[in-house]
């Protein structure tokens, strides 16, 4: 059976580390298709695709994420959203240049947001290193911002015959019995995996196999799994609650000038209308 895209989970039975793995493939091709990228901007946007699935894995499965990239001298940013559902979208804004930034010339931060059960947002921001490398920057924001060692490897192949996208996060548990060693052991071990994207191109971008080869020799038990998708929430719905927030005189002003409303999605491309008996309708009293 041909691979789709999904995130997987396994722990090493000696309660050290957990590992959670996503091939984005898909996914990625998806949301760089519909905001049109290509280049080093493409290859950004499918690993923000990849930390946007692998942040709300490892720190929020039950809750939305969203990760921006935010490239400095208003060069515009890119945007990634992963739902529990498993859908997952992405967005380019571009700044006021006319070239489209580059990760490894512009400087940039990386922004992390959760909800938190409490519908509180956890949010942190880091600085990407000079070297454009995004596995450091989201390595360091588990580091400062989540108090989490972690061992993070991004990896994707946007353009060509066999595209890829994926990566991994390996979390030392704080149950893990001297630490310190499994902890050397398992970087020793992770350098292999350093560049990852090869080894995706392999297997498919399987997390399954990427997991028994990052754990191979070591019992492990495999916990649950869950697809992943491009997707939307944008919606009639949506757009119309959008709509009446307006000002009264601005929906007035818009059923004065007679033409129905065609509102596109940023994220999805999709169009939505807006007849004016709907415009009216938003007028008349509830
Ligand atoms: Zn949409």
């Amino acid at each position: 059976m041909p691979e789709t895209d999904s995130v997987v989970r396994a722990m090493t039975n000696d309660g050290a580390f957990r590992i959670v793995a996503a091939r984005t493939t898909d996914t990625g091709q998806a949301v760089i298709a519909a905001q049109k990228l290509s280049g080093v901007l493409a290859h950004n946007m499918a690993d923000l695709v990849t930390t946007a699935v692998l942040y709300r894995e490892t720190m929020a499965p039950s809750q939305r994420v969203q990760c921006i990239i935010r490239f400095d001298e208003e060069a515009g940013q890119l945007v990634a959203d992963s739902h529990p559902e498993g859908w997952t979208r992405g967005l380019f804004q571009p700044g006021s240049g006319d070239a489209p930034p580059d990760l490894r010339q512009t400087r940039a931060t990386l922004q992390m947001m959760r909800t938190l059960p409490n519908t509180d947002l956890h949010r942190g921001v880091v600085e990407v290193p000079n070297s454009g490398n995004l596995s450091e920057a989201f390595m360091r924001y588990m580091q400062l911002s989540e108090q989490i060692v972690s061992m993070i490897s991004l990896g994707s192949v946007v353009e060509g015959e066999n595209p890829t996208a994926g990566g991994f996060v390996v979390q030392l548990l704080p149950e893990a019995k001297e630490a310190e060693a499994a902890m050397e052991t398992m970087t020793r071990r992770l350098e292999d995996f350093v560049e990852v994207r090869d080894r995706l191109q392999e297997s498919d971008g399987s997390p399954s196999r990427l997991i028994e080869q990052i754990f191979e020799g070591m019992p492990f038990t495999w916990l649950q799994s869950s697809d992943v998708r491009f997707g939307c929430q944008c919606s009639q719905v949506r757009v119309m609650t959008t709509l009446s927030i307006l000002d009264r005189s601005d929906i007035r002003e818009l059923v004065d000038e007679g033409e129905a409303l065609s509102i596109g999605c940023d994220y999805c491309g999709a169009s939505y209308n807006v007849e004016i008996a709907q415009l009216q309708g938003l007028l008349s009293p509830s």
